[in-house]
């Protein structure tokens, strides 16, 4: 578990001004790592911190020799920083991530300390930033542990309305495809695939008509464990560089049909969004609580449990899914809200999520991405995905411009937002996460 230290008092500020306004996602508590260039050019990427409404370049910033503050373990994180991809850097482990988070700290802090008109020259504005994936991912891995979630989807689909029966045991999870992920901003074609009609008997194949969007958060690994080596629970969050928004698309249709034996396929596999910036475990350390388990529910396995985990295992991340239809776009009107809610409710926690990856043996390598799966709280108002909200259809979503939703369609936007606030702390937001659906190809 990481800890609360000086980088997390709610009273620093910083001179670059931006990042002290009440509603900026990045103050300097924040920090989270990106990887950017200047839009339209064909200069190379390179990794990069969000700071107020800047980017600080990781690449010139370490290429400057002798900064004030940014030298041993820090620099070399920095120089690991200016790769195309932060895949070197989140390798390096706990001790780096964290010297270059106080480096930084104290570089940005408005206390008049360090050469601020040298590190201006690395800073360009996120408005004229365009991002990429973060780094290079491996293996995408998406779980399905949020029970809420669970319980809404089998009470629609499941044919007697029951929780599967390990799903209070093992933290599910299908092996995703990584290939089409893409960073926010993503649009893609409504996919094509097999459905079979209620009551029907033989499917036909064409374009999806239950396109959905499930709102998850994603984990990158730093680092990896080598094949047959188990991580404990103790330490799975050793592993664990940072989080960031994720939209797991889904074809409702065409998941029905292809399910079952082996699990979501043309289903999932045409596009997955990620939010551009990672939100480190220890700008998130304010924001742990602990990880509960009903005493009428099943306690988790052994290797499942530990006092860590229970003190403090969950994380309070706030979310928001807003939609923007054709419509609203054209009328110039605001997405609107469609749910709201929180991390802390979900039933197996992310230390458990990477404890149980490798307990088979299984091998994480540094970049690799961990979906939480459709995150829902207890109440239909917060769930993480479209289905929920419109029982399958049976109860469409009503937008305040006379639209409806039961599923999306052509031209729909998906907004997720997310943001950690408590008292006593500084509020810090992980961005937007934003992909837009397009019309099937002919
Ligand atoms: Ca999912």
């Amino acid at each position: 578990m990481r800890e609360i230290d000086l980088t997390h008092d709610a009273s620093a500020t910083s001179w670059i001004q931006s990042a002290n306004s009440d509603d900026t996602d990045f103050p300097i508590q924040n920090l989270p790592f990106g990887v950017f260039r200047r839009s339209g050019s064909d200069e190379p990427l390179r990794g990069g911190v969000a700071i107020g409404d800047q980017v600080l370049d990781l690449a010139t910033l370490s290429q400057a020799a002798d900064r004030d503050g940014l030298d041993g373990i820090a620099l070399q994180a920095a120089k690991a920083c200016a790769a195309p991809a932060l895949n070197d850097f989140l390798a390096m482990g706990p001790a780096a991530w964290r010297a270059l988070r106080h480096a930084l700290f104290r570089l940005l802090r408005q206390d008049g300390k360090s050469d601020i008109d040298a590190i201006r020259q690395s800073l360009c504005p996120m408005a004229a930033a365009e991002l990429a994936l973060p780094a290079r991912i491996g293996d995408y891995t998406d779980f399905y542990t949020s029970i809420h979630h669970a319980r809404a989807i089998s009470a629609l689909l499941a044919p007697k309305g029951e929780l599967p029966r390990n799903f209070q045991w093992v933290p599910t999870a299908y092996h995703g495809r990584v290939s089409s992920i893409g960073v926010a901003g993503q649009t893609f074609r409504r996919p094509h695939g097999q459905v079979l009609q209620e009551g029907g008997v033989t499917p036909e194949y064409r374009p999806c008509q239950r396109l959905d969007y499930e709102l998850e958060l994603g984990l990158y690994i730093g680092v990896g464990n080598a094949p047959g080596e188990r991580v404990a629970l103790s330490s799975a969050e050793d592993h664990a560089f940072g989080i960031c928004l994720l939209n797991d698309w889904s074809a409702r249709d065409i998941q029905a049909w292809e399910m079952t034996p082996l699990g979501p396929f043309h289903a999932k596999n045409f596009a997955t969004t990620v939010s551009p910036w990672i939100v480190t475990l220890d700008a998130l350390a304010p924001y742990r609580e602990p990880w509960t388990r009903s005493a009428s529910d099943p306690q988790p396995l052994p290797y499942l449990q530990d006092d860590g985990n229970r003190a403090a295992g969950a994380l309070d991340i706030r979310l928001e899914v807003l939609i923007e239809t054709d419509r609203m776009r054209s009328g110039e009107r605001p997405p609107q809200t469609l749910s709201r809610t929180t991390f802390a409710h979900h039933y197996w926690s992310m230390g458990q999520m990477i404890a149980h990856h490798t307990a088979g043996g299984c091998n994480l390598q540094a970049g690799d991405l961990l979906g939480s799966g459709t995150i829902s709280g207890p109440s239909r108002a917060e769930a993480g995905a479209l289905i929920e909200l419109a029982l399958a259809g049976q109860m469409p979503v009503q937008l305040s411009n006379g639209e409806s939703r039961s599923f999306l369609e052509d031209g729909d936007s998906v907004i997720f937002r997310g943001w950690c606030e408590r008292k006593g702390f500084r509020r810090i937001g992980f961005g937007v996460n934003h992909g837009r659906v397009l019309p099937a190809r002919p």
